[in-house]
């Protein structure tokens, strides 16, 4: 149990870049967990499991990263929300001004000819 991690002797390996560091972070320490390490990291196309046998370990500069990239979803997923509401609550031009949106210009709105042509 755990005898792998002394395996690397260099430093440790980052799971995330698989460079050595000797700075690194390990995914289940508490300050991992203070850094939401794992959490951000289920936003990658990759899985970390407590038991793969796979490196635990990730680094500052992939930490910063992760950040980085956990930020910018963040962003996407509210204003998301709000651009959804937005359609939803908002359509035909009536849209309050606390909306954040209000005052954009919604192209798909103002064009009022659908190339389909439905008639209702
Ligand atoms: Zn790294
Ligand atoms: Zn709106």
């Amino acid at each position: 149990m755990g005898s792998y991690a002394k395996a690397v002797m260099v430093g440790y390996i980052c799971r995330l870049c698989s460079e050595q560091k000797k700075k690194v972070i390990h995914l289940y320490s508490s300050k991992a967990q203070s850094l939401k390490l794992l959490e951000k990291i289920k936003l990658l196309p990759i899985t970390v499991q407590k038991y793969d046998n796979l490196p635990k370990t990730i680094c500052e500069t992939c930490i910063e990263r992760l950040d980085t990239q956990y930020k910018l979803i963040q962003r996407i997923r509210k204003n998301n929300i709000i651009q959804r509401s937005h359609r939803i609550f908002h359509s035909n031009g009536r849209c309050p001004v606390e909306c954040p949106l209000h005052g954009t210009v919604d192209p798909s709105w103002s064009d009022d000819s659908e190339p389909s042509g439905s008639t209702s």
